[in-house]
């Protein structure tokens, strides 16, 4: 039988197996691809394992989570803005256009694939993830709906983010930290270098770039064809590499052809790929990336990534070079503007990112950058929060640990933990099968916590 696909490293060419790899084994910076083997087959049920073809995981039949993107043609905000063939992506909750992503953001497509590849790919071990907010949210729901385990990192001032809707992330361990968002990613790397824990990987894990490249696949679909111009809010650029992915893999299997330009938009003033593209540079600066006090201003605070992988091989750089793409920077007082007209012609809220999109589509109207006929697709990445919390109950996520750096009595709970969950961890190979098996048939069980004696 031939594998689902094979890790790829555009840098030396090179193939392998996938161990939950996340960067080329021969020391090369580029970001590894999937290769896969199979045309893609949309498969009936729910959620994003309708694409289940394109994502790196094998065992994916059982899993039944029904978050998944969906594609419209806008009728207000494309007569707002004149354009004839204006089709968005959105990714929240939205029940009357059949839209129930529960966590209310994209994230939910990056978290399923992680949490599979993982259990597959590097059995016996917990996944750590630092965010600050939606990451840790999405991450959260996937655990709760399947009892995988998960560590999530948040900065406290952001703990309210995380919720969960429907049931509870029993086996969630959320640590609450002291400061930022970067604090938050070097207290993650420590949790995740303990023996039993692993990290997520980023914008370098193939399951997160793959799940987001559902959003092109959803809508190519539905427009029989792959669209002109794609617009996207970004902090890391995740989402807008596996778009671009996504729509490359098409092409290659002869399913749809052409590839998307790249509008890529950050929020003011904290916009570093903005300005490293606007000074024509490759290489992100320290000044780009300096003003920490300008993250705080932000109107959208997820965006506030200090090391995308704009210049590595196959990152946000080379994308953008590739289709002829372009960035906008957004000030607060577009967000708002945006929001209040989104809100007003399609008849939702927005997460405060998806605000900076569609101002950024405003300024690209503005400026003639995009043809009136031209298909534009707009990835709305979050909103529905006001109807979702109206409708369905929601969840805090407990905070287990609040904390300003790793302590031994932190290391005692997080193993304690570990060894509740994840009784008996694999050593052998075989063993390390059997789990992979059981994974796949029961993925609630295969985690849960022996009852208590
Ligand atoms: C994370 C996030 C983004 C940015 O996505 P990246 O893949 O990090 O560039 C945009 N919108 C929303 C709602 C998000 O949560
Ligand atoms: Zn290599």
């Amino acid at each position: 039988m031939t594998r689902k696909y094979v890790l790829r490293c555009p840098e030396c060419g090179s193939a392998f197996d996938d161990e939950f790899t996340n960067s080329c084994p021969h020391g090369c910076a580029a970001l590894l691809k999937t290769e896969y083997s199979c045309r893609l087959t949309l498969r009936a049920g729910t959620g994003i394992l309708r694409f289940g073809d394109w994502l790196p995981a094998e065992n994916t039949s059982d899993i039944q989570l029904e978050g998944v993107p969906i594609t419209y043609k806008s009728d207000g905000l494309a007569e707002e803005l004149r354009l004839r063939n204006l089709y968005i992506s959105f990714s929240g909750y939205f029940p009357e256009r059949n839209a129930y992503v529960k966590t209310c953001t994209f994230k939910e497509f990056e978290a399923l694939p992680t949490f599979l590849r993982v259990a597959e790919r590097a059995p016996g071990r917990i996944l750590v993830v630092s965010s600050v907010g939606n990451t840790a949210r999405a991450f959260a729901q996937v655990s709760a709906e399947t009892g995988m385990p998960v560590v999530l990192v948040v900065p406290k001032r952001n703990v309210d983010r995380v919720w969960t809707v429907g049931t509870r992330a029993e086996n969630a361990f959320l640590v609450a930290v002291d400061g930022d968002y970067r604090d938050a990613i070097t207290m993650g790397g420590e949790i995740a270098a303990l023996d039993g824990f692993i990290a997520e990987g980023g914008a370098r894990n193939v399951a997160r770039r793959d799940g987001l490249g559902v959003v092109l696949l959803d809508a190519a679909f539905h427009m029989s064809s792959i669209p002109a111009h794609y617009f996207q809010a970004v902090g890391s650029g995740t989402g807008a590499l596996g778009v671009w992915e996504a729509a490359l893999r098409l092409n290659a299997f002869g399913i749809f052809k052409g590839v998307p330009k790249l509008h890529l938009s950050q929020n003011l003033p904290f916009a570093p790929m903005f300005r490293a593209w606007k000074a024509g540079r490759s290489e992100l600066i320290d000044d780009d990336v300096r003003d920490g006090e300008s993250i705080k201003k932000m109107h959208a605070d997820v965006l506030s990534n200090r090391k995308p992988p704009y210049s590595v091989r196959g990152g946000v750089y080379d994308a953008l070079t590739a289709t002829g793409g372009e960035m906008y920077g957004v000030n607060n007082d577009e967000c708002i503007e945006a929001e209040r007209i989104f809100e007003s012609e399609e008849g939702i809220d927005l997460d405060p990112a998806a605000a900076v999109c569609v101002a950024s589509l405003m300024q690209a109207v503005e400026a003639g950058v995009v043809d009136k006929g031209e298909k534009i697709l707009l990835n709305v990445t979050g909103g529905g929060y006001k109807k979702l919390k109206k409708d369905l109950k929601v969840y805090e996520v407990r905070v287990r640990a609040e904390t300003e750096g790793m302590f031994p009595e932190l290391k005692c709970m997080l193993e304690e933990f570990r060894d509740a969950i994840l009784p008996s961890r694999p050593s052998t190979s075989a063993s390390s099968q059997q789990q992979r098996r059981s994974v796949a048939r029961t993925p609630r069980q295969a985690f849960l916590p022996p009852p208590p004696s």
